[in-house]
């Protein structure tokens, strides 16, 4: 491993994509080696990162760990190249479809990996509040409500169906509702709902460098490790 985290970021010209590039550029313990896109990049080099089209992938440069957000079209040749390079994969990409899941289960036989359906540090103690208060509170209902920005594909988010994972492995029988509305980032708020009273937990979102910290983050302590499938909380230290 070279002293500095070698990084690929996959979805580079998206939302996320950018906050990690612009993250990545003010640390130096991190460089990124290449910035992948889905189509060709109209500059190759931008800032000393060189950018990919996908189609380009199997000839990106050494990497030690690929952070991807991008749509679940891309993930299967992103999954593939990190197990053909023995790279670590980090990804925060949602909606992958049950064949992907289990390909990532797979894959962790092979690479150290995370997939979190959110990075931030707030949803990780939110998922654990959960599972108390699922567990502490049986028979009361159980509604996840999320909003997001209206160019958000999926529904209900990922980060909610943790969530909903969290509540009704403790018993919970859970119910989703979704929102799409302006340009929130996101906000999820998990209702326990009995007789004459009502608890709330919400998480709010102000902006997307809490996802792409907590990625980074889980990026650099998770090279080198041996493979597995980590969780964000395992990769918090
Ligand atoms: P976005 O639409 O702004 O960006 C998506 C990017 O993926 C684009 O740059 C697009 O070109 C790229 N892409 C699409 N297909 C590709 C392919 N075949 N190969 C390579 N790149 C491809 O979306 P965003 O808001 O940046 O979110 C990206 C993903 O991250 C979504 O799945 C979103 O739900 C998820 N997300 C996760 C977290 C988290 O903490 N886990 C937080 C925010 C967003």
């Amino acid at each position: 491993m070279s002293e500095s985290t070698r990084i690929l970021i996959h979805g580079a010209s998206g939302r996320m994509g950018q906050a990690l590039l612009r993250l990545c550029a003010e640390q130096t313990d991190c460089q990124v080696v290449a910035a992948v896109t889905r189509k060709s990049p109209a500059q190759r080099v931008v800032e000393g990162v060189p950018f990919f089209a996908a189609s380009e992938l199997s000839s990106v440069p050494a990497f030690d760990v690929a952070v991807d957000f991008s749509l679940p079209e891309g993930f299967d040749p992103l999954l593939a190249l990190c197990m053909a390079r023995g790279a670590a994969l980090v990804s925060g990409t949602t909606g992958l479809s049950d064949a992907q899941r289990a390909a990532l289960e797979a894959a962790a036989a092979k690479i150290p990996l995370v997939w979190a359906s959110n990075f931030s540090l707030g949803v990780a103690i939110l998922s654990e509040l959960v599972e108390r208060a699922a567990k502490a509170l049986p028979g009361w209902d159980c509604d996840i409500v999320e909003a997001h920005h209206t160019q958000k594909k999926d529904a209900p988010s990922g980060t909610a169906l943790t969530l909903g994972e969290a509540a009704s492995a403790n018993g919970a029988k859970v119910a989703y509702a979704s929102l799409r509305a302006g340009d929130i980032i996101g906000e999820h708020t998990v209702q326990f709902t009995g007789l004459g009273e009502r608890l709330e937990l919400v998480h709010r979102a102000g902006n997307r460098d809490i996802f792409a910290r907590g990625a980074l983050h889980a990026a650099r302590r998770i090279v080198g490790r041996p493979a597995a499938a980590y969780r964000v909380r395992d990769l918090l230290d």
